[in-house]
This record gives C-alpha cells, sequence and structure tokens, in this order.
C-alpha cells in the first residue's frame, strides 16, 4: 500500500452486503479499481473529481492508473494478500478489464461492494461462455461452434463453412489468440498454433462496419444507452470511433434496445459495452461484450453530459445514473505507440492545426507498437468532420501536416 485507505470512513458499508439493499456510498468514501491501465486510469479521476478517495490494485507503481490513485495496492488481482489489501482500502470496488478471476471476485464480493458481479466478468471473460449466453438469451450473434478438442473441428468446419476464425476461449484481445483459416486442412494446424486450448469457431462475418454502444446500469435497475458508436479498427485494435454514428434511426434504436438487453439479462450493475457487426442490410450481430468502460466510450469524457467513468463511479456508488446524451457529436483517434517510433510526436504541430483538439495521455513511459498511449478528442456539430479533424492532428503529430 503506497499510502493509507479510507474505507473507514465509510462505517455504513463497512459489513458484508449480500442480498441486502445496498446504502449510496457518498464521497469521499475510498473506492478501488482492480488492474491499472488507461481505464482505470480515467475511472480514479473521475472519481476523485466528484469527491472520491480512489486507489487501485496493480502490478506495480508507475502504471497508468497508479500513478494518479490515492492509494495503490501492489499484486495480482487473485493473489489473497492484494484482495484483502484491497477490502481494506476500498468500500466499494469495480474492474477495469475482464480477466479477472471469478473466486476473487466472489471473495471481495462477500466484504464490499463489487460491481459489476462475477457473474458479468465471468460471463464475458469467456467466448464460449459469451456466445451461450447471446443464444440463451436469443440476442443476435454471428454463426460458432465449440472448438475444445481435435475432434470438434471438422464438424466446426463442415457447420460454418469457409473462411472461418478460431478464437481462443479465454485471454484474447485486440485480436490475440485469433486464427483466420480459410481452408479445411488449416483448420487442425491452426487450433494446434492456438495451443489446442478451449476455442470458439466463428463463422466470417461479411459485415458493412463495426459499432458498438456503452451502457450503464444502476443498482435500481435503471440503464442508460449512449448513442450509437462507429468504429474502424487496424490490425484488430480500435483506431477511431465517431458518435453519433451514420446509421438510420432504426439501427441505432435496434443497437441500443440490445446493449441494454444485454446488461439487463447478464443483470451487470455497472458499465458495459456491446461491440456488433453491422450487415449491409441492417441486420446488427452482437460480435463482443465488454463488462466495463470502452475504448469507443472515451469520447464521451467531453462529448457526454455524463461521461462513461461517471456513470461506472455512480452505478458503483449506487447513486442514479446521469444523461448520456451528446452535448455535441465528436471523434476519438487513438494514439498507438507506432506513432513515436521514429521520433517523438509534434505536439505542438497538431495543437496549432486545431486549438480544439484534446489530448489524452496515459502515462506510459515505454511505447511499443500497437500499445495504446493516449487518444485525441474531436467535437463538432458534423460528426464526420470531427472525425476528419481528428484524423489531420494525428497526421500532424507525424509531421504530415504544417
Ligand atoms: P474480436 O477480438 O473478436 O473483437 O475481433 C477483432 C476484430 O477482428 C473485429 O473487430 C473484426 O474486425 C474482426 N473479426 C472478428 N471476428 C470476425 C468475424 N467472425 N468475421 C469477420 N471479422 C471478424
Amino acid at each position: 500500500m503506497s499510502s493509507s485507505p479510507g474505507a473507514s470512513e465509510s462505517p455504513a458499508v463497512d459489513r458484508p452486503q449480500h442480498g441486502r439493499a445496498r446504502p449510496v456510498l457518498n464521497p469521499p468514501a475510498s473506492l478501488g479499481v482492480i488492474g491499472s491501465g488507461q481505464l482505470g486510469r480515467m475511472f480514479v479521476q473521475a472519481a476523485q473529481r466528484m469527491g472520491y478517495r480512489a486507489g487501485v490494485l496493480s502490478t506495480t507503481d508507475d502504471a497508468p492508473a497508479a500513478q494518479v490513485a490515492h492509494w495503490t495496492v501492489i499484486g495480482a488481482p487473485d493473489h489473497l494478500p492484494a484482495l484483502r489489501a484491497l477490502a481494506t482500502a476500498a468500500a466499494a470496488v469495480t474492474v477495469e478489464f475482464e480477466n479477472v478471476s471469478a473466486p476473487a471476485l466472489r471473495w471481495l464480493a462477500r466484504r464490499r461492494i463489487v460491481r459489476p458481479g462475477w457473474r458479468t466478468v465471468w460471463t464475458s471473460q469467456n467466448r464460449l461462455r459469451e456466445k451461450s449466453f447471446l443464444a440463451r438469451n436469443a440476442i443476435p450473434h454471428a454463426p460458432w461452434r465449440p472448438v475444445r478438442t481435435e475432434a470438434e473441428i471438422a464438424p466446426a468446419v463442415q457447420a460454418l463453412g469457409l473462411p472461418l476464425i478460431l478464437k481462443t476461449a479465454s485471454s484474447g484481445y485486440d485480436g490475440k489468440g485469433q486464427v483466420l483459416v480459410t481452408q479445411a486442412a488449416e483448420a487442425a494446424p491452426a487450433w494446434a498454433r492456438l495451443g489446442r486450448v478451449a476455442c470458439v469457431a466463428e463463422g466470417w462475418v461479411e459485415f458493412a462496419a463495426e459499432v458498438s454502444v456503452v451502457v450503464a446500469r444502476g443498482q435500481d435497475g435503471n440503464a442508460v444507452a449512449y448513442p450509437v458508436g462507429w468504429n474502424h479498427h487496424e490490425r484488430h485494435i480500435l483506431d477511431t470511433t465517431m458518435m453519433p454514428a451514420p446509421v438510420g434511426p432504426i439501427v441505432a434504436l435496434e443497437a441500443r434496445t440490445l446493449a441494454l438487453a444485454v446488461a439487463q439479462a447478464l443483470g451487470t450493475v455497472g458499465v458495459l459495452c456491446v461491440e456488433f457487426f453491422l450487415m449491409a442490410e441492417g441486420r446488427l450481430l452482437v460480435n463482443e461484450i465488454a463488462p466495463r468502460p470502452h475504448n469507443s466510450g472515451h469520447l464521451t469524457l467531453e462529448a457526454a453530459t455524463v461521461c462513461q467513468f461517471e456513470q461506472q463511479i455512480r452505478a458503483l456508488c449506487g447513486l442514479p445514473l446521469g444523461r448520456s446524451d451528446l452535448i455535441m457529436p465528436a471523434a476519438m483517434v487513438n494514439l498507438l505507440g507506432d506513432l513515436w517510433a521514429s521520433s517523438e510526436p509534434r505536439w505542438g504541430s497538431a495543437l496549432r492545426l486545431d486549438p480544439a483538439v484534446k489530448i489524452h495521455l496515459y502515462g506510459k513511459r515505454a511505447p511499443a507498437p500497437g500499445r495504446k498511449m493516449g487518444h485525441l478528442t474531436v467535437l463538432d456539430p458534423d460528426p464526420q468532420s470531427a472525425l476528419a479533424r481528428a484524423l489531420a492532428a494525428r497526421q500532424a503529430l507525424q509531421g504530415g501536416h504544417r
């Protein structure tokens, strides 16, 4: 622990809360987040803005969230002494990534408020469970088959046709743990390359676009959905988001309704993001569920009445949720470590080019290709223009503009 925790300031919640009406957690109660990347950092910053004390469970004390936190517990997220220290430090705990062990969350939930609950995290951290959940709840998604053994490969190819994508059931993110299979004979070697672990085989989807909806759901079951985000990926990593998405009102309503249905069916209290494939004819298929604020929601920091991180805190603390409407359309472009490859980005050039550009950097010291170092946000009455301006600013960082 790097500094003193503040959980003792909230005696009202200093007891197991299982199955009872939970009290509202008022500032300056101490809130904790498991994980300390950029999502944890923005959670901590939003919590502090609202007058809470905020800390992190982190493996290092220099991680993005640990740099700005009131307190840091150093340790692995499933290490009992670290969890014990976290329960001492925080009155309520949330997560910034989905690969937190469900038993650890259950252990914590017997002692502190934990939101989202272990069931939401457990479902979304494993593609087999996630797909089964979607199927059980009749939520449209891409065709898939489980591949847990060699014997399941041929039936999966037979059922889905080619090409298909083999994805490891757990621990995959930003396209990691995925192999495209175009020939039947490639399927078994592809599975071997993924380590012969439990996988999902997913039919290839000829989508027209990728969109996402961030939802917040409170402890009373009330929920709000942000407008639809229009996402572009590069190398499987989110590159840009524009909000609202240039889709018709029926698609927008359908996407937001489906995202709310996911949160409701999971019983989530907190923020989650549903990513979709949008087909040319307007059909939506759920691709992935992230049980936390999402990169495609970062622009809500400036563009929405209440941002996704404040909603995360409100849900965690039992406060009423805020409005999710946009003050103005916006676009976000990610800044990956590749931008640092030849020299320091030209911050001056980008800011001179467009003084309305907002910069977010996450405090990461080691830029690496594909590593999310920060993002830029631009607000503009025309979302396409917001995106064009954000892209131009990013280009200027590389000396592409003068
Ligand atoms: P995922 O990690 O599952 O979100 O996949 C990363 C990216 O790979 C997605 O954003 C898509 O661009 C692409 N992708 C994933 N699954 C499929 C699929 N079944 N068909 C076509 N493209 C896909």
